[in-house]
């Protein structure tokens, strides 16, 4: 099994070259973000992550988090140690507020560490992801009260956060919960209800573990609009703010799952002991959609990195098992002796393929998070609005697409290694098996699917997504001056045109009010926009490294043309293959014989 090193070639190229890191450390407050410092960091990230969290990835699978007898959730050998040593080296905290506590560096920075974390134990990386959309939105929505009481020791991740919207009878219907929420005369509220699947419910890393719960208050109407947001404390907190008394909440019992199994995802019980939980409501009453959405959709991010992250350490993994195992004589070569797997044209294929898309998929979310910088740190209000639209574009399809792909990379990786793939001792297994959760939580890919085309194509009557569309094209002219990204520029301007139609035949069925329609062809949607948007971001790198990075190493450079290239070329045209799935209507579902 190998390990995790992480490439700061790549990342820093996409910082720098594509995610536009320079204009980001201009904005107001990210001065002290300049590309050279982020580079120190990131090694520094490296080194901690790779030494640190990455060797705890097996022992996690093996051992996974158990419930003991007392009621409370043990994590595996060493992972509470190496939590403590995150926190104490400011990990957590890079990104977060500085009035917090936090670092202040910019949300790309803090999306870069993630993916280290990620990368090296995705299992583990799962509680500072709740942690740190569970900041964002006290941060957001909060009264100044329990931000005083709660944030600070949530952004240097003393305390961690979870995310609780899942019950039996609501999961992608979050509108069907039943978790009640009883006011109290001080202004609290007494929860009662049970939900499940609730990552890293319990643990044994943190002094305090603070719940965002969804639950309904007396007389709420039905539906998502009847729903509300309460920080629940495992601890109550004393006059001092230190955890003080137990609140009433059990963890009844934990999932035994496919893959992921140091992540303990619990059975959460709320006001079990009969006087309910206490909690206290997290802006105003039938809010909590809207406020949890802020927190889902940094999480959203999250998860869409994990398909970067679990490809990426795939990748690794079978990159260094294709040197080692040999196997067979090159066909049509003279040689008599057996060569390494690496060799062979079709390994070399999967391999080649699973660095490619990794690549654009990386250089997708690092765009999507400047865009979240942008947000909150750009001079002009133009650029605020237009960042804000933008990120909600992409973010159904950084969560989507990248989790898809992620898993797809697993299987080639699991492939590569033949036989030895399939049992566990190489651990490309587990990477196969941890990736299959991706694309399920925070909002299935198909309800992501939905969400692009239903509320994020229609925006402005199509504009943001043309507004796209139209600066992809602009990567064309500057592909003109290299005879080596011919081909890739035909494969391109097909691609955007390709993009640009369905968009366009998408939109007029949601005119029409032909929804089934829309609906059928979402998900190929969701498939062809990522890919095109992997095939913009590809060409641009491939641009930036021929027109000379004079701060990347010329063998790095030369690399990177070549397996934008291939994407370009071989990966891309993909993308048109999707056009009829998209607008082959609902005819043929709703006709089909189950
Ligand atoms: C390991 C793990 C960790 C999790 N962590 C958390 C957590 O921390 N907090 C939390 O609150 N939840 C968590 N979840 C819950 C997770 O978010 C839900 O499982 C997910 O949202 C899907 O809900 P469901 O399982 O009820 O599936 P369902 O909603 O029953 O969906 C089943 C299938 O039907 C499709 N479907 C459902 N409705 C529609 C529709 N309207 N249109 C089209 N297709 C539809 C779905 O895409 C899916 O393919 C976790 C789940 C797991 C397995």
């Amino acid at each position: 099994m190998s390990g995790y090193q992480p490439r700061l070639d790549d990342m820093m190229f996409s910082l720098t070259k594509v995610a536009g890191l320079e204009s980001i450390s201009k904005l107001e407050g990210y001065q002290h973000a300049d590309p050279e410092t982020v580079g120190t960091i990131l090694e520094e990230a490296g080194r901690f992550f790779s030494a640190v969290i990455a060797p705890l990835n097996r022992v996690g699978d093996q051992q996974g988090s158990v419930l003991t007898e007392a009621g409370s959730v043990r994590t595996p050998d060493g992972f509470k140690e190496a939590y403590r040593k995150y926190v104490e080296a400011g990990w957590a905290a890079v990104h977060m507020p500085e009035e917090w506590g936090g670092g202040g560096l910019p949300y790309v920075i803090g999306v870069a560490i993630q993916e280290m974390f990620k990368t090296a134990n995705m299992a583990f990386a799962l509680a500072p992801t709740l942690t740190h959309g569970a900041v964002e939105a006290l941060h957001q929505h909060g009264s100044d009260q329990l931000k005083s009481r709660y944030l600070e020791k949530l952004v240097t991740g003393d305390w961690a956060g979870t995310m609780n919207l899942t019950e039996p009878e609501a999961g992608s219907d979050v509108g069907a919960l039943r978790t009640r929420a009883v006011r109290q005369d001080d202004g609290s509220y007494r929860l009662f209800g049970t939900k499940i699947f609730i990552t890293w419910g319990d643990q044994d890393l943190t002094e305090n573990i603070i719940h965002f719960v969804l639950a309904r208050t007396s007389d709420a109407p039905p539906g998502t609009r009847g729903i509300s947001m309460f920080l629940v404390p495992k601890y109550l907190l004393d006059d001092n703010g230190a955890p003080g008394s137990r609140n009433d909440i059990k963890v009844v019992s934990i999932e035994h799952k496919l893959g992921i199994h140091a992540s303990p995802t619990c059975v959460m019980s709320y006001g079990d002991g009969g006087s309910g939980a206490v909690g206290y409501l997290v802006g105003a009453e039938l809010e909590g959609m809207r406020n949890m959405f802020t927190m889902m959709n940094a999480a959203r991010i999250g998860v869409g990195m994990e398909g970067v992250a679990i490809g990426e350490r795939a990748y690794q993994q079978a990159l260094a098992f294709s040197r080692e195992r040999i196997q067979g004589r090159q066909i049509g070569a003279d040689a008599k002796e057996s060569v390494a797997i690496i060799e062979h044209p079709d390994v070399r294929r999967g391999l080649l393929t699973m660095k490619a898309y990794v690549e654009a998929m990386r250089a997708l979310v690092y765009v999507a998070a400047g865009e979240g910088d942008h947000m909150y740190h750009a001079e002009s209000e133009d650029r605020q609005e237009l960042a804000s639209d933008r990120l909600a574009l992409l973010t159904p399809i950084v969560k989507a697409w990248c989790t898809d792909v992620g898993v797809e990379l697993a299987s080639i990786g699991v492939q590569v290694h033949g036989g030895m793939g399939y049992i566990e001792e190489t651990g490309a297994a587990q990477y196969l098996r941890d990736s299959r959760i991706a694309p399920i939580y925070e909002g299935t890919n198909g309800i992501q699917a939905i969400d692009l085309v239903l509320r994020r194509l229609p925006v402005e009557n199509g504009a943001i997504v043309a507004g796209l569309i139209g600066e992809m094209t602009e990567v064309l002219d500057s592909m003109t001056s290299h005879a080596e990204l011919a081909r890739f520029h035909r494969e391109l301007s097909a691609a955007i045109e390709g993009l640009a139609g369905t968009s366009r035949w998408l939109g007029e069925r949601l005119a029409s009010g032909d929804i089934q329609s829309a609906l059928a062809g979402a998900s190929p949607y969701l498939r062809q926009f990522g890919t095109v948007l992997g095939g913009w971001l590809m060409a641009r790198s491939a641009v930036a490294a021929l027109e000379g990075a004079a701060d990347f190493d010329a063998g790095f450079l030369a690399d990177k043309v070549n397996t934008a290239c291939f994407y370009g070329e071989q990966l891309l045209p993909m993308a048109n293959g999707l056009s009829p799935a998209v607008t082959g209507g609902a005819g043929r579902l709703t006709d089909a014989a189950f």
